[in-house]
């Protein structure tokens, strides 16, 4: 099977650790910046670092760029030159395209010229912060759909040697346990007989509302 290619443009902070991150896997990614001092940065990091202004139609196509499979745009700074970027990406055909965008406007624009996929990553960082600070016992979630989410909850001494089926979570609260971490390790799938300990890692899925009851309830 073919690799797959990778293109980031944009290396700021957010553009930057994707390209990172996505060579740290072995995977080989094209770095695009207009700025030098940026592209110099990641000579080493990328597989190829190269110097463009992305919102020319001819310099992405001089770099061949409807070849890659996924382009990340990550311009930050320009929301023009971001939606101009992924209009031309869109237009040469590239099959996926993630941007990153800066707030909700440019988001309505992505989504009319088709981005396959939006994402906000300092307006989701600061949910789960709040989430974090509001409530001492939620480490960390991830939002479903704006009624679900995916929640790590710290198990109070009140749940500390009640089983699952004994505290009846599912039906009382409509959320289920979807794993527990306990020190190093994670019982995926937990049965409904498992104890459940004091300072356990509780994943559980549900609504947002019921996890919150939960929380309140019993944590
Ligand atoms: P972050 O908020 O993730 O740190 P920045 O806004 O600092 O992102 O970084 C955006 C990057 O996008 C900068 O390095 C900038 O040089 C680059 N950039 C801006 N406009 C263009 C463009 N037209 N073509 C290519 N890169 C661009």
């Amino acid at each position: 099977m073919k690799r797959k290619e990778f293109a980031v443009i944009g290396l700021g902070r957010f553009g930057g650790s994707i390209c990172k991150a996505l060579s740290e896997e072995g995977v080989e990614v094209l770095a695009i910046d207009i700025d030098e001092d940026r592209v110099n940065a990641y000579a080493n990091i990328a597989s190829h670092a190269v110097v463009g202004d992305t919102t020319d139609e001819a310099v992405l196509k001089s770099l061949g760029i409807r070849n890659f499979d996924h382009v990340i745009v990550a311009i930050g700074d320009s929301i023009q030159a971001s939606i101009l970027t992924t209009l031309i990406l869109k237009e040469l055909g590239v099959p996926h395209i993630t941007v990153k965008a800066t707030n909700d406007y440019h988001e309505r624009v992505l989504n009319k010229i088709g981005a396959d996929q939006i994402v906000h990553p300092e307006r989701d960082m600061g949910k789960r912060i709040a989430h974090n600070i509001i409530s001492n016992n939620v480490l960390d979630y991830l939002e479903l759909s704006d009624e679900h989410s995916i929640v790590e909850i710290v198990a109070s001494r009140r749940l500390d040697g009640h089983s699952i089926i004994d505290l009846d979570i599912r039906a009382k609260y409509g959320i289920n346990i979807v794993a527990i971490k306990r020190g190093k390790d994670i019982i995926v799938s937990p049965q409904a007989t498992e104890i459940i300990r004091h300072g356990d890692i509780l994943i559980v899925i549900g609504a947002d509302t019921d996890i919150n009851r939960f929380e309140k309830k019993l944590v």
